[in-house]
């Protein structure tokens, strides 16, 4: 993994020799007459016309992704979201049925909520962490069952081998939100799934400097979907592309220094008199470790925590916290904190049914902390969270 990170899609350009990936900017290219001008038409041999339709550095970074993956083929997108609608217009159309975790990251929820079942598309929120709600959901119509895993903010797993044999019996493909796992802890195509976005913002440029996203999978599956960027626009800047290669060549190292943070932060919250609940997968309390030990080669840096007053320790924690930044976002070398409460994601993003929110609840209580442990030195993470900690006890 960690020389395909370096090496994977960017071998030295063969007219300068450049060693280091080069950018090209320009958004047009000069082409010799009669190259068609359909999106469609479009194959792994046409040369390069327009950068909405193709840029040599956004798919030197498709082929560094499909590589890291294991894929066929990858497509890049402006943001995480741009791939995640573009992923939904592309498999569902009116009256199909689509199955979805409960909880995911809030902005995809908001999507399927409140803008499939205006297209005509069925929506069923289900608990994927429970294979057997997955089962119950599916119907004929169903084309696609889509998992986040683990499942921000609740660090949630969900078995994707297992859904994914479902599913597929089912006639439906299965999409996996990765982007909490990268494919240094995950690769679900491995487990059969169809399509593996990411979040490039996160972990994957790693920097806190580039928002993308993309969409890994079987050419024959993305061929369409590649002709559906082009048309809604939303692409990958050539330099964010850039920038993400360039985070991408150290990304099995920083998970390994993220999972080693997070661990240890992890251990030091849960022996913290005042902090009632750690959930972070790597921890022998985590309700699904076993399923972590045998899905996750890697942990991440993601854990989230609970205190008796979360509103008060927010408050104190984005005032006297020196190291770690109040802000949202993760997979950044500088550690993130955000407090949720979950009276306001339950009302915005979630609208759950009373089962699930009592489940909902029974994790995260009144609101819990989500952390994205950075990469600065464990022990210093620890103080800071002491010392901004304390005058709640
Ligand atoms: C951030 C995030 C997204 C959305 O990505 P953007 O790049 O912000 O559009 C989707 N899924 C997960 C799990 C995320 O963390």
């Amino acid at each position: 993994m960690r020389t395909a990170a370096i090496h994977a899609g960017n071998p030295p350009n063969p007219f300068t020799r450049s060693s280091a990936p080069d950018l090209v900017m320009s958004t047009t290219f000069v082409i010799e007459p009669g190259i068609s001008f359909s999106a469609d038409d479009i194959t792994e041999n046409t040369p390069w016309v327009y950068t909405r339709w193709g840029n040599p550095t956004v798919s030197q970074l498709e082929h560094k992704l499909a590589a890291l993956e294991g894929t066929e083929d990858c497509v890049a997108f402006a943001s995480g979201m741009a791939a995640i609608t573009a992923l939904f217009l592309h498999v569902l159309k009116p009256g199909d049925h689509l199955v979805m975790s409960d909880v995911t990251y809030a902005a995809a929820s908001e999507l399927a909520n409140d803008e499939l079942p205006r297209l005509g598309i069925e929506v069923t929120r289900v608990d994927t962490s429970q294979v057997a709600n997955v089962e119950a959901a599916l119907r004929p119509h169903t084309r696609l069952v889509y998992l986040e895993t683990p499942a921000n903010p609740l660090l949630r797993l969900s078995d994707v081998e297992a859904v994914t044999q479902l599913a597929h019996q089912a006639g439906a493909a299965v999409a996996v939100d990765s982007t909490f796992a990268t494919p240094v802890g995950l690769r679900p195509a491995a487990s059969g799934a169809d399509y593996v976005i990411h979040s490039l913002t996160k972990y994957i440029c790693g920097h806190g400097d580039a928002i993308g996203g993309a969409v890994a999978g079987r050419r024959s599956d993305l061929a369409g979907l590649r002709s559906l960027a082009i048309h809604m626009g939303g692409v990958l800047s050539p330099f964010n592309a850039w920038l993400i290669i360039r985070g991408a060549a150290t990304l099995p190292l920083r998970m390994a220094a993220h999972q080693a943070g997070a661990l240890a932060v992890a251990r030091y919250l849960e022996s913290h008199p005042l902090i009632t609940k750690v959930v972070y997968p790597g921890l022998e309390s985590h309700p699904q470790h076993e399923l972590a030990k045998r899905q996750l080669s890697n942990f991440s840096g993601m854990l989230t925590f609970q205190v008796a007053d979360g509103p008060r320790a927010a408050q104190l924690l984005s005032e006297r916290l020196e190291i770690i930044h109040y802000a949202v976002s993760l997979g950044h070398p500088r550690s993130l904190i955000i407090y949720l409460p979950t009276e306001d994601l339950l009302r915005s993003s979630f609208k759950l049914t009373p089962e699930q929110e009592a489940s909902y609840r029974a994790y995260a209580g009144e609101g819990i902390f989500r952390l994205s442990v950075g990469l600065e030195d464990p022990a210093d993470l620890i103080a800071d969270l002491e010392q901004a900690l304390a005058p709640l006890g």
